[in-house]
């Protein structure tokens, strides 16, 4: 039970300021690593979200009609403040998500492209022209911004996500709403004073936290036009219908299952590490996570697994000041529930090669920490095959063929990340072409697009048209118009026509 006069209650960032809870509703929020509760995050009620969207409403004609080059210069200075601060950064997101130090500055850096994509948004909000389309008429298109819009965040990127949702919403012109998680909001209200201090006007960036409450009034209420989201499937699903029926613009990223297929040529000891680094890494927690090793040829699976066995076996879990491969899992609830899909998988009849039930930090541990798992002999409709496991177990599917590992994985309803490990390039084209998943690597652990490239899965690892990160942000927030203008002499020929216009 924590002690409530010594936690930090937090607050909203609304208006420009911190704002305190007056919902009278909270949420603990847990440093994983030592198990104990650090601060307690207020749940927004309805009126709340209202008052943030009323704010962002206000603001949002003076934003849309600075110079876009006023708008870039605003989101540079935000960008080199983010820079200055890195350790701050990193202690935040070290501290709420249990995520080791490493881990915490690659995700800063990964965000920091998507920052640095909005900067060149004088460029990216061009239209097209075209002259004398008939008639003396000239025609453009042009990208508004669309007004307030919204972003919904899941914990396990307390700040790669929110940036590449947000970044480029404002750069556009738009008045932005963060629903940040609520288990990890310390890291958004930081950025939160970091936009004020690059000179953001108050109201064009508000942080509401929250639980279902805030959310479904984001997508009720009609002042808001568009809907980012990012985290589990079924939310996901339910983000997708509900913004829908309420006529806003939505893309839901879901979750992943994400395979590494090895070909019998691929560089065994190249597969071994890039397995292990993204299975593993930030203790699996990670929408691009390698789930399943998927070997192929009857050979490969017997050649891997003690390799694997002595390597996995030798991680070390830990606290991120520890020099540990990787950290906790977020909550008591997660860890339990990865237990479960343990105990699930051996019952099912999979093999396990590690079980990190038997570990000391497993089991004698404050914070919620797991060693690693490794099961063999996973096949399709057990449920650590179907399902996403948000922690460190892991699988190997053996496969004869590669038409057998494509068909597999294509069968399967999620379909974010693949990638294979090949030294053949006909197998390597074979299957970026078969393959029906949205980020396909070869020969790379995980392939994450960089962030000025678009990022999204298929299948029910996405709902609604519209990616992440890249250039598609721009079409996403704003809205193009399409112009047809026409000066002429009042002497020029303007007779009554019928016929339907054509040059
Ligand atoms: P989550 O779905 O539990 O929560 C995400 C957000 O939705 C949070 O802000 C939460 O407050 C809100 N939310 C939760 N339940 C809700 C409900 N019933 N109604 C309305 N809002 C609700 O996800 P999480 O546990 O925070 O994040 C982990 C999941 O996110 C994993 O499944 C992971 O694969 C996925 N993820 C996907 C991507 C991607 O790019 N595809 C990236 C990161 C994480």
């Amino acid at each position: 039970m924590a002690n409530y006069t010594t936690v930090k209650e937090l607050t909203h960032f609304i208006g420009g300021e911190q704002v305190p809870g007056t919902s009278g509703r909270f949420s603990d929020v847990y440093n994983p690593a030592s198990g104990e509760v650090i601060g307690r995050v207020p749940l927004a009620s309805v009126a709340e979200v209202q008052n943030a969207i009323q704010k962002a409403k206000e603001a949002f004609p003076a934003w849309r009609d600075l110079s876009v080059s006023k708008r870039a210069d605003i989101v540079l200075k935000f960008r080199n403040l983010l820079s200055a601060n890195t350790e701050k950064v990193v202690e935040l997101i070290c501290t709420e998500s249990g995520k080791t130090r490493e881990d915490a500055l690659g995700e800063i850096t990964r965000g920091l492209e998507s920052v640095d994509l909005a900067i060149g948004v004088p460029h990216l909000m061009k239209g097209e022209y075209s002259v004398n389309v008939g008639g003396g008429i000239n025609a453009y298109s042009a990208k508004y911004p669309l007004g307030v819009v919204a972003a919904i965040a899941p914990f396990n990127f307390p700040i790669m996500v929110p940036l590449a949702q947000t970044s480029m919403a404002v750069a556009v012109g738009n008045a932005v709403i963060l629903k940040a998680s609520e288990r990890v909001p310390m890291t958004a209200l930081y950025i939160s004073e970091l936009w004020k201090q690059a000179g953001l006007p108050d109201g064009i960036w508000s942080v509401v936290n929250g639980d279902k409450d805030a959310v479904n009034e984001l997508l009720q209420n009609p002042a808001v036009e568009a809907i980012s989201f990012v985290g589990s499937t079924p939310v996901a699903r339910y983000i997708y219908e509900t913004s829908a029926k309420h006529g806003k613009r939505v893309v839901a990223l879901g979750g992943g299952k994400n395979n590494m297929v090895v070909m019998p040529d691929a560089d065994l000891e190249q597969v071994v590490n890039a397995f292990i680094s993204a299975g593993y890494g930030a203790a699996s927690q990670r929408c691009m996570a390698i789930s399943t090793l998927m070997t192929v040829g009857s050979e490969t699976a017997e050649r891997l697994i003690p390799i694997l066995k002595e390597k996995i076996s030798a991680l070390k879990v830990g606290h991120f000041q520890d020099g540990a491969d990787f950290g906790p899992v977020i909550s008591l609830q997660a860890k339990q529930s990865i237990l479960n899909s343990i105990e699930k998988g051996e019952a099912e009849g999979a093999k396990l090669v590690i079980d990190g039930r038997n570990e000391e930090i497993t089991n004698n541990s404050k914070g919620f920490f797991l060693a690693p798992t490794l099961f063999d002999h996973v096949k399709p409709g057990m449920e650590i095959y179907e399902q996403e496991i948000f922690g460190p177990v892991r699988n190997v599917v053996r496969v004869e063929t590669l038409e057998e590992a494509i068909h597999l994985i294509n069968q399967h309803e999620l379909g974010n990340g693949v990638t294979i490990f090949t030294n053949d390039g006909l197998a390597a084209r074979k299957f970026t072409t078969e393959i029906d998943v949205g980020m396909v690597g070869v020969n790379v652990p995980i392939p994450i697009p960089v962030g000025y490239h678009n990022f999204a899965g298929f299948k029910d690892s996405r709902f609604g048209d519209g990616q992440m990160f890249g250039p598609d942000q721009v079409r996403f927030y704003t809205k193009s118009k399409m112009i047809s203008e026409r000066w002429i002499a009042p002497s020029e020929n303007n007779n009554l026509s019928f016929a339907f216009p054509s040059n």
